[in-house]
Parts: structure tokens; C-alpha cells; sequence
């Protein structure tokens, strides 16, 4: 076991933790380890948003706190262990310097805007004393400043500029070989110096932090933590292997299994307790091994990790991503304000099944598959409320394990038609019966997620109000007082936005005489892959919708 150090004149290396939960394919670990020579010292700071951002719910908390568990347990196997400290970074690292000599600061860097004022005080606060600062790429599979300045100094405006970029930037990073930290020092941090950081003796709890399990509506589904997220990776490359085998890709999208989350390894990217780069290349190189070297893969196979990165780098430069009237690339649509239609979609009281069960697994399981997502933000959005996006982004934000700052706001701006997408095109959405139907087409999502309905027979489950009142008095559920009448009709409601937005994409084209400006999918195949949709699901030619 190797000591641990708590002489005060020795320097320490910091290794800051935010995203990037994990000791595999680390390279700020790396740079904290160094040649061995000085000890390390592992730091979490719940400053209030760090990792989670200030939208966040309990599921989202109690997976943090899991990862950061796990990554103690890590330490712990080889004499150290993570000390959890509450405070403002600045604040926490000037406490620090008063009793340890900090040589160097080492960090994960997160690029996206949210987190940008904190970093640069801490960078300041490290020029003003003297702390060599070191910031590596851990969460993307190429650096998103790199790719901005390649791109002439702003960011590729279409997926496949983006794509083009990256080639000029050449292949992402393999992952580096795992570190062995057998004779690794670990800095020691007395009891008072603890208790003046306002650190915790170990991991807090989310009730500790002052999260409160939802009452009656959680269920542990993802456990969070690295050596979990190795295991559900394990289990994706033998799906991904046996698709290849199978002539096919993309797993989780060919296939949407809405039921069993834990094949998703969303939550486990979006803290780093899986390296994205381990998981490109090992796609890319299990796809060489089942086709014995002859067939090189494509970027095809991992498209969503490059849609992942596009979003990356979309926001890294732009303060306002997450907002729609001051972020550049984001139409103003006139969005209706009806804080009692946004209650009920937030509560799941839409009286549309499919959008309220889904609504329902994102509260208890923090987690609901893309199908659902787009059926979710389709209908606040274009398809049905009318509803500014941004009301969605921090539903999703809150609620969701996976919340990814970039990769949500960049999806519901897809989806609202804001942006991403062909200017206010609302000539395709998503119904929810129709589109539900042929997701489950027994209906069994929903009645695990609004056992209320658990009775209906197959044919009015989605359309409960349908079903005549003797069969709703057979299932126990009368509509209309045990489960709500739709709160709108989709029908309607989905002409009347297509009315709206080829109003509002008329006067904008008046006013500007050219298409407002905004990214934009490369062409229809893109869109449709995107969505993760077939043919079957846009039969109103999403082809003429979005060329
Ligand atoms: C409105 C809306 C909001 C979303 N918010 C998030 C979010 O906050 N965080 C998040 O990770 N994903 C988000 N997604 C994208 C997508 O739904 C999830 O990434 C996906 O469901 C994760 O499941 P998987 O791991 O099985 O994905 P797979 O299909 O197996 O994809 C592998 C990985 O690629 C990335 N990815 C997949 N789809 C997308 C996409 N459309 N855009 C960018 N990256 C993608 C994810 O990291 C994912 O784990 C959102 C989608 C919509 C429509």
C-alpha cells in the first residue's frame, strides 16, 4: 500500500472530477499520475451545478452521487479515496492552498457554455497563484474548439460540413492504455481541513445534499458508476457485434426496445463513466472483426456519437444555445403561452396515453427511449401544444439521468423545427396514437405506465375516449373523470400549427428575403436518420418536407 501524504510542503497534483467519471481511458488521471513522483489528491465539488447543471431532479442526483461512489471505491483499492467537498470552486482551491502547496490543477474539459464562467475563474484563480492548469479532452470524441477552428472560427453549420471538418481534424484519439496506480502517493486531508472545506466524510447521499426521493415514483432502473457502465458496454458490443453478424447496425435504433432501458449507455456518456472513444473505436473495430478485415466501417455505425459531438460543438462558443430569442442559431417562433396546457404535459394529463406514459417513465425511471422523446417534444412543440421548446429543454433537463446540456437543447430545437432542421417546417408530425401504435403495438408500455388503463382493451388503449362507456365501465377507468379527455384534438391542432408556421416562414421570408439563419440537416436521409424514422412513419413525404 503505497503512504499518504499530508505534509503541507510536498506539492499535490488536483485532479478535479466533473464529467468524466471514471479511471479507464483517463487522461487527466494520466496527467495527475505523472511519472508517480508527486501524490494526487481526487476532488469532487458539488458547487450546485457541477455535472448536473441547475436542473435536476432526484433520479439524476442519486446516479451522480452512485458514479462518485463508485469512483471511491476505485481510489479506495489503492490507498486513496475522493473527497467530496461543497462550496465554489475558487473558494474550495483557496482553502486548499492554505494548507497544501498545489502544483498543478487537472481537469476534464467541459465545453459546453454552462460551464464556461466557472472554468475561467478557476483558470484565473490558478494564473493569479501560481497553479499550472491542465485541461484535457475526456468527454468528445475530438476537442470542439479544435473543430471551431478548423471550421474558419465558428462552428460547421450542417451535419456534413461537421463530418467534413472532422476529417480535416483526423480520427479521434484511441483510448489510452489503462493506468496502473499501484505505487501511486495519495494526499491526505486532515479532519479540520475537511471540515473547513465543508467536505463530507464520505459520498453524500442525495438526501444529504437536499434531494428527496420522489414519493411513490422512483425506481431504480440505471445504477450509475463505471464498473456498471463497463458492464452494460460489454453488453452493447456483443448487440453490436451480433448485428453486424446480422447484416445490420445501429441496435438501439433498428430495434426500439422502449421497455428496457438499461441497453442504453446515454446516462453513462453524459457523466464519462464510459469513454465515448472506447466506445467508437470498439464499434468501429468490432465491425472489422466480424467481416475479417475486408470491409472498412463507416461513420454510419456510429452516427449518433457524431451527432452527439455536432451538438458539442455547436454550443461550445455560444452562450445563449439553450435559450430561443438570443441564440443566434434559433428561430423565434411565436410559441403560444398556456401555463395551464404546459402543466398538464409536465403532469402527464395530456389525456393522450402514449405522451403521458412516457411523460410518467422520465419522472420514475429518469430515462425514456428516443421514439419517445420525439413523440414528447413533437407534441409540446409543432405537433399538437404549440409550446416553446425551452419549456420541454428543462422538463427533460430535470428529469432526465442522461440530460446532456448540448445534446438536449440541440434536440428539441431539431424537433420544435427551431433549428437543425428545414426552417419551420411543420408539414410532418408525429400522432400519437398512430405513431405509439406502431412502436407497442399491444399497448403494453402504456399500461405499465398508467396501470389505470391496465384493463383496456388493445384497440382503445391509445385512444381511450373512443371506447364505449360500458367497455370503459368494464375496464374501471371512466375517461373523463379517472383518466382526462385529450386535452386537445391532434387533428386539428396539427393543421393549425402547419398553418402557423407557413405564416410565420412567409412573413419571415418577406421581412429577410431569404431563409432565416440557421444550421440545417445536409438532406431528407439525414433528417429521417436523425429521428431514427422510417419511411412508414412519414407519410406525408418528410422528403418534400425537408429538401
Ligand atoms: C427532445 C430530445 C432530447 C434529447 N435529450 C438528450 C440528452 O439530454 N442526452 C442524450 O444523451 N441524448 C438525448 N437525446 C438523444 C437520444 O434520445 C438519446 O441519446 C438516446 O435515447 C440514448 O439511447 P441509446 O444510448 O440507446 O442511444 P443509441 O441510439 O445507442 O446512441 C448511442 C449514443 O449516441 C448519442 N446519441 C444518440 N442519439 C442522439 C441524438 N439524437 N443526438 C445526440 N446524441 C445522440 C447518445 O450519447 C447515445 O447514448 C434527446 C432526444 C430528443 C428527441
Amino acid at each position: 500500500m503505497p503512504e499518504k501524504s499530508s505534509d503541507t510542503s510536498t506539492p499535490v497534483n488536483i485532479l478535479w472530477f466533473r464529467h468524466g467519471l471514471r479511471i479507464h481511458d483517463n487522461k487527466s488521471l494520466e496527467k495527475a499520475v505523472g511519472d508517480k513522483s508527486l501524490p494526487i489528491l481526487p476532488l469532487y465539488i458539488f458547487d450546485g451545478e457541477t455535472t448536473v447543471s441547475k436542473m435536476c431532479g432526484y433520479n439524476k442526483m442519486a446516479f451522480l452521487v452512485e458514479c462518485l461512489e463508485d469512483l471511491d471505491q476505485s481510489f479506495k483499492k489503492f490507498g486513496g479515496k475522493l473527497i467530496c467537498v461543497k462550496g465554489k470552486p475558487t473558494e474550495v482551491l483557496a482553502n486548499l492552498k492554505k494548507r497544501l502547496t498545489i502544483s498543478s490543477l487537472i481537469f476534464d474539459q467541459d465545453c459546453e457554455p454552462i460551464w464556461k464562467e466557472r472554468d475561467d475563474k478557476v483558470k484565473k484563480w490558478c494564473e493569479i497563484n501560481d497553479v499550472n492548469v491542465e485541461e484535457t479532452i475526456g468527454a468528445t470524441l475530438w476537442d470542439p474548439l479544435e473543430i471551431i477552428e478548423t471550421n474558419g472560427g465558428s462552428p460547421p453549420i450542417t451535419y456534413k460540413q461537421f463530418v467534413h471538418v472532422t476529417k480535416a481534424v483526423g480520427e479521434p484519439p484511441k483510448p489510452i492504455p489503462d493506468i496502473d496506480l499501484t505505487d501511486v502517493e495519495f494526499a491526505e486531508i486532515e479532519e479540520n481541513l475537511l471540515v473547513k472545506l465543508h467536505g463530507f466524510p464520505t459520498v453524500p447521499t442525495p438526501e444529504t445534499l437536499g434531494y428527496t426521493k420522489p414519493e411513490g415514483i422512483h425506481q431504480k432502473v440505471f445504477k450509475g458508476g463505471e464498473t456498471k457502465a463497463l458492464e452494460y458496454f460489454h453488453d452493447r458490443m456483443r448487440r453490436e457485434r451480433a448485428s453486424f453478424e446480422e447484416g445490420s447496425f445501429l441496435p438501439n435504433r433498428r430495434n426500439p426496445d422502449i421497455y428496457f432501458p438499461t441497453k442504453s449507455l446515454s446516462p453513462d456518456l453524459k457523466f464519462g463513466c464510459i469513454s465515448v472513444r472506447l466506445f467508437y473505436w470498439s464499434v468501429m473495430e468490432t465491425f472489422r472483426d466480424v467481416h475479417d478485415g475486408t470491409r472498412n466501417p463507416s461513420d454510419a455505425l456510429v452516427q449518433q456519437l457524431i451527432w452527439r459531438e455536432f451538438f458539442y460543438a455547436m454550443s461550445a462558443e455560444n452562450p445563449y444555445y439553450g435559450e430561443m430569442e438570443r441564440n443566434p442559431i434559433c428561430i423565434n417562433i411565436p410559441w403560444y403561452k398556456d401555463q395551464k396546457a404546459l402543466e398538464k404535459f409536465k403532469a402527464g394529463q395530456t389525456g393522450y396515453p402514449f405522451v403521458d406514459a412516457g411523460i410518467q417513465q422520465m419522472k420514475v425511471e429518469g430515462w425514456v427511449h428516443h421514439v419517445i422523446r420525439n413523440c414528447l417534444s413533437m407534441f409540446l412543440t409543432r405537433g399538437d401544444l404549440w409550446l416553446n421548446w425551452e419549456e420541454g429543454f428543462k422538463i427533460f433537463m430535470t428529469y432526465l439521468i442522461d440530460a446532456d446540456f448540448a445534446v438536449c437543447a440541440g434536440n428539441w430545437m431539431w424537433v420544435s423545427s427551431s433549428a437543425f432542421e428545414k426552417a419551420l417546417n411543420s408539414n410532418f408530425s408525429l400522432d400519437p396514437g398512430t405513431y405509439g401504435r406502431r412502436v407497442d403495438p399491444y399497448g403494453k408500455y402504456i399500461k405499465k405506465f398508467i396501470p389505470k388503463l391496465k384493463n383496456y382493451p388493445v384497440e382503445y388503449v391509445y385512444e381511450p375516449w373512443t371506447a364505449p362507456i360500458e367497455i370503459q365501465e368494464e375496464a374501471g377507468c371512466i375517461i373523463g373523470k379517472d383518466y382526462p379527455n385529450p386535452m386537445i384534438n391532434h387533428n386539428v391542432a396539427f393543421r393549425r400549427n402547419a398553418r402557423e408556421m407557413n405564416n410565420l416562414a412567409k412573413s419571415l421570408l418577406e421581412k429577410f428575403r431569404e431563409e432565416p439563419i440557421h444550421v440545417k440537416p445536409s438532406n431528407a436521409e439525414e433528417a429521417k436518420r436523425f429521428l431514427g424514422l422510417n419511411d412508414e412513419d412519414c407519410p406525408r413525404s418528410l422528403n418534400d418536407a425537408r429538401e
